[in-house]
């Protein structure tokens, strides 16, 4: 990235030698993504980000087939970029089916094959959860609108660098990524489209990005994308064993030193370093901001809107009680963590829990 920054400071478009320099740096990351997940260079768009591959992957695919029919489906636990842009082409004649989540916090490939209609264009379905961290069953979906030619896409922001993702294995037509989930710079992420899979823009511009993306590219962000991929990738097995091993001592040492908490989703099936748990009859933000005091940063899937606390919908659509769902903290464990972390924080929580239990008007042991 400094490279790029100091001596590399040409524009990719530019025809002279600075340009092409650049250019050469930028096609380099190309091949390096796309060798990452197993498609080709041509295949890559780089973007500013998971919410704007979502969004042309969505919007962009379904205004390109909109002959064919105006029907989409997305699953009712995508990240709000899909969620929104759901709500948004239903306000703009689209019709949109949310598909329902099982209890384990998975969609059941059943549920979408009763949502397919001769209509239905494009599918999106994420690969691996940002709140409980449950892996989808993206490659049986797939395999599903490929029989009734719709197309798939999968935001796998959650999964690229921490689960095998290899598009072509998968057997689907559109995959979303974003750099700071695999410790790569803010504000850059990439699009895969399979060839010869049509796709409208949605920045009109230039010709950057073979006319789906317009606007001079973010070279810093994207080889820095690039190489904290290629890092990823070349750690992602013993990261992932060691993961595992952290987080399920983590949950255990959590349900045996605390009554009444939750894991939300199965030991299964899981991202093992997204550990989402309920602690019943207490506000996540209240654990939050007690954690903070203490140096630990969590987050809730629940958001304060105008005064009221507003449960998750990724646990909602689950089926979790409200009150249960409002009591629950995303612990995201990473590369740093170490098992003293872990210990600490497991030191410091039954105080803070028994202390707002104790205030708690809705908790009932
Ligand atoms: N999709 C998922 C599953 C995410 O977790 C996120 C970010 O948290 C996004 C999309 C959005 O990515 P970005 O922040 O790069 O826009």
């Amino acid at each position: 990235m400094r490279d790029v920054m100091n001596d590399n400071y040409g524009n990719p478009s530019s025809v002279h030698s600075f340009g092409q320099r650049a250019k050469a740096a930028l096609d380099q990351a190309r091949a390096s993504v796309a060798a990452a997940i197993g498609a080709e260079p041509a295949e890559i768009y780089f973007t500013s980000g998971g919410t704007e591959a979502d969004n042309l992957a969505l919007k962009g695919a379904a205004q390109a087939v909109l002959k064919k029919g105006n029907h989409v489906i997305v699953s009712s636990i995508e990240h709000h970029a899909i969620l929104e842009s759901g709500h948004f082409m239903q306000k703009n004649g689209y019709e949109v089916t949310f598909l329902a989540c099982g209890k384990d916090g998975r969609i059941a490939v059943d549920s979408l094959r009763d949502a397919l209609k001769p209509t239905t264009t494009v599918v999106s379905v994420m690969m691996a959860n940002n709140e409980t961290g449950m892996i989808q069953p993206v490659a049986d979906m797939a395999a599903l609108c490929r029989e009734k030619g719709v197309l798939f896409h999968t935001d796998a922001v959650q999964a690229v660098g921490k689960i095998p993702v290899n598009v072509k294995d998968l057997g689907i037509d559109m995959l979303s990524l974003s750099a700071h989930k695999f410790y790569g710079p803010k504000g850059v992420g990439a699009l895969y489209v399979k060839q010869g899979v049509r796709v409208t823009p949605l920045l009109h511009g230039g010709s950057h990005e073979k006319r789906r993306r317009a606007g001079t590219e973010n070279l810093p962000g994207i080889v820095g994308l690039a190489k904290a991929l290629e890092i990823a990738l070349a750690r992602r097995e013993h990261a992932q064993a060691r993961m595992t091993e952290l987080s399920s001592y983590f949950i255990q040492n959590v349900q045996s030193r605390i009554e009444h908490v939750y894991l939300n989703g199965s030991l299964t099936n899981r991202i093992p370093s997204t550990v989402n748990l309920s602690f019943q009859g207490v506000e996540g933000e209240s654990i939050i901001l007690s954690l903070d005091l203490k140096g630990i940063a969590v987050s809730s899937g629940s958001a304060c809107t105008s005064g009221a606390l507003e449960a998750s919908h990724v646990l909602m659509a689950m089926g979790i009680d409200p009150l249960l769902a409002q009591g629950s903290i995303r612990f995201s464990l990473g590369r740093q963590t170490t098992k003293e972390q872990l210990d600490y924080t497991v030191s410091v929580l039954p105080d803070i829990i028994s202390r707002l239990r104790a205030m708690s008007a809705s908790y009932r042991p």
